[in-house]
Order: structure tokens, then C-alpha cells, then sequence
């Protein structure tokens, strides 16, 4: 049985003083949810801000991006080893970078063998275009970004790695995909081909979050499905009352 996992991306919004009154309306209710894995992805200049208000809570903090260098001439990167210090979690590859700041499977990669050296927690992105969707490569692209990007990885580290497929063409459009699909995704594209790398008990210990237009009307859908193990939630994490019932529905 794998533990639901939700985790909310929430871009570039809320600086310190708004990601204070966000989280003062959300730790009280989502610290209850004890079945559930429960994280908030503020921007880098609120994590100070955020790791204060959820220091005692079951709350987990994550980044939303970072280098795989150590420390150097990388003018306006984060390290992994500064990402730890007051995170516990990390996004990786999410479509807005792969589309407008040059993120690569490569890049992935690095990051991602980067985060397994710090003991980060990585929800690693993976999702096709509209473009690609339309053209029928969802199989071919998830596959290979999936592969591409975990590559390397130990299998004491792979059990920890959180998968977070999400179809670009619904992030942010309001038009979620149908739990159906996103279920077919995750069970007969991403979970074959961690069991292909990682061997089956990993594969299946591994979650598959959804992302991609999540809302608390349509998370019962999506929850329910059985390689659905959670979800990654962009808008809809911005309003505490929203977060907390997706969350809530995750516990159910
Ligand atoms: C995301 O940012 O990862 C995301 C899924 O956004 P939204 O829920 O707004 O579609």
C-alpha cells in the first residue's frame, strides 16, 4: 500500500508575508491529515518564511528547482546542500522549466543524482505536449523522460523518488485529463518502465502522482484510480480551502 502523497507547486506566487497568511489558514487542517504525505513548494525567497511556520508539523517543504553543482560560478542558482538546509523536497523537470528555461532529460538527470547525494525527495515531472498528444507520442515521450531521467539512480535511493505525471496540455488550462487516461499513464507507461529499471517491489513502493488541473470536484476521480497515488497541484494549491479538501479527498 502506498502512502497518497500531495504536494502543491506554487510557482512564482505568495512572497513571505502572503506565503505567511497562506500558511496560516492551511498547517492547522492539513497537519491533521496524518495518512497523507503533505507538501507546499513556495518560491525560493518563502522557504525561510514557510520552514518557520511548519517547524513541528507533519508538513513537508519542498523547492521547485535547484542546480546540481555543489556551490560555485552558477550566478543566481541554488545548491542542492542549500535546498536542504530548509527543505525536504524537491521539484524536478516540470514542464514551465523544460519549456522556458532550457531544462533537459540531462539536466534532469543531473539534478536528480544530485538530490539522491543530499537525501532530497524529488517529484520528478515528466508529460507530453498538446502537440505531442495530438501526434500520439504520449507513450514514446513519457517512456522516455521517465527513463532518461531517473538513469543511474541506487536502489536504496529509488524508493523515495516521487513520479509526477503531468500532461502539459492540462496544467494550468483547467482541462484536467480524465482520470481513465492518466490512470492508463501511470500503469502501462511509467510503472513498466520503473519495474524495467528498478525491479518490480521498487516499481511498485515507487508513487505516480497526477498533475495537471487538479481541483478538490475532480481529486475523487483521480484518487480512486489504483496507480493514481496522488497528485501535484499548481493553482488550486494557492487557495488553502481548495488544498486542504484535495488533500482531505487523498486521506479518504
Ligand atoms: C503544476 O503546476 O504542476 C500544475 C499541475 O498546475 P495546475 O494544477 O494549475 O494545472
Amino acid at each position: 500500500m502506498r502512502t497518497k502523497f500531495v504536494a502543491g507547486n506554487w510557482k512564482m506566487n505568495k512572497n513571505a508575508a502572503e506565503t505567511h497568511d497562506l500558511l496560516s489558514m492551511l498547517v492547522g487542517g492539513l497537519d491533521a491529515i496524518h495518512t497523507v504525505e503533505r507538501v507546499v513548494c513556495p518560491p525560493f525567497t518563502s522557504l525561510m518564511a514557510a520552514a518557520e511556520m511548519l517547524n513541528g508539523t507533519g508538513i513537508g517543504l519542498g523547492a521547485q528547482n535547484m542546480h546540481w553543482e555543489e556551490k560555485g560560478a552558477f550566478t543566481g542558482e541554488v545548491a542542492p546542500g542549500m535546498v536542504k538546509e530548509l527543505c525536504g523536497y524537491i521539484i524536478l523537470g516540470h514542464s514551465e522549466r523544460r519549456a522556458y528555461f532550457g531544462e533537459t532529460d540531462e539536466t534532469v538527470n543531473k539534478k536528480l543524482l544530485a538530490a539522491q547525494k543530499a537525501w532530497l525527495t524529488p517529484i520528478v515531472c515528466v508529460g507530453e505536449t498538446l502537440a505531442q498528444y495530438e501526434a500520439g507520442e504520449t507513450a514514446q515521450v513519457v517512456a522516455s523522460q521517465t527513463r532518461l531521467g531517473l538513469q543511474g539512480v541506487s536502489s536504496e535511493f529509488a524508493p523515495r523518488i516521487v513520479v509526477a505525471y503531468e500532461p502539459v496540455w492540462a496544467i494550468g488550462t483547467g482541462k484536467a485529463s480524465s482520470a481513465e487516461n492518466a490512470q492508463s499513464v501511470h500503469s502501462g507507461i511509467i510503472r513498466p518502465i520503473l519495474t524495467d529499471m528498478f525491479g518490480a517491489e521498487t516499481a511498485q513502493s515507487i508513487r505516480v502522482l497526477y498533475g495537471g488541473s487538479v481541483t478538490a470536484a475532480n481529486a475523487v476521480d483521480f484518487f480512486s484510480q489504483p496507480d493514481i497515488d496522488g497528485a501535484l497541484v499548481g493553482g488550486a494549491s494557492l487557495k488553502a480551502d481548495e488544498f486542504l479538501s484535495i488533500a482531505r479527498v487523498a486521506a479518504q
